[in-house]
């Protein structure tokens, strides 16, 4: 409304510089641009409402705390939800556990296929183990490169229980995942289970130790512990 009452101003001062041409006209037609440049600077840089503002913080901070290929939360995010439920464990004994993923001998596939091929198979393979997740329950990350890891609390039967179904279903999605003119990958997977008594990282590092049991052992398999094997 304010641009168009000064766009009239604006209008109404040159006609009036048109009819009567003088030094007052002039002047009042200076004086309607400058008006006009005001009112069109002033609406730019109007400040934005509250709530969009809040929208924008909350998505910038949602974007810096996922992997831009795969979708999956990122490293940071890892370890930031890491340090939480680790509190809440040693705190309220609120039990969880994390499963590493690592696809197997993806350098090769990459050299095979292109590393353009490469980045379709991690998208979905993240968008496969994404869409397996239980919500509030599973969060899904990439850790870094062709690594992956989920974090999984609130199990409603013991841990290690709750391990083996997941482990069971996720192996099957995974053999399903399907890309367009691409072989299909397999994995290797390890879990971790957390003690009051070590760090926080060392579910972290158990996971790994039974990430690589199943590449010793020949890939395409999870271990929840050296005497325990899912194939
Ligand atoms: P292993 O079965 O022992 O895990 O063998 P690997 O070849 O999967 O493991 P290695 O660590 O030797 O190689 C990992 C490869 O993952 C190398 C790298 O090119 C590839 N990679 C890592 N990040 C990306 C990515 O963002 N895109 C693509 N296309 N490839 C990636
Ligand atoms: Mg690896
Ligand atoms: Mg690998």
């Amino acid at each position: 409304m304010q641009f168009v009452v000064s766009l009239l101003i604006l209008i109404a001062s040159f006609v009036f510089l048109a009819a009567h041409p003088g030094i007052f006209a002039g002047l009042f037609a200076f004086l309607g641009i400058l008006n006009f440049a005001a009112t069109f600077i002033g609406g730019k840089n109007e400040k934005r409402a509250p709530e969009e503002l809040e929208n924008l913080v909350e998505n910038l901070n949602d974007r810096s705390l996922k992997d831009n290929l795969t979708g999956a939360h990122n490293r940071l995010a890892f370890n930031r939800y890491l340090n939480e439920v680790y509190r809440r464990f040693k705190l309220f004994n609120e039990p969880f556990f994390v499963i590493f993923f690592d696809i197997d001998y993806f350098k090769k596939f990459n050299d095979t296929y292109g590393h353009e091929a490469g980045d379709r198979v991690l998208k979905a393979f993240s968008e496969c183990i994404i869409k397996h997740s239980r919500r509030d329950k599973d969060r899904f990350f990439r850790y870094g490169g062709e690594e992956f890891v989920m974090i999984v609390t609130k199990p409603n039967i013991p841990p290690r229980e709750d391990a083996q179904v997941i482990i069971s279903n996720l192996r099957k999605a995974i053999g399903d995942i399907e890309v367009q003119g691409l072989p299909k990958i397999t994995c290797s997977m390890g879990a971790g289970f957390p003690n009051k008594n070590k760090e926080k990282e060392s579910a972290v590092k158990e996971a790994d130790e039974n990430v690589y049991r199943a590449k010793e052992n020949g890939r395409d398999r999870a271990y929840l512990d050296k005497d325990e094997v899912i194939l």
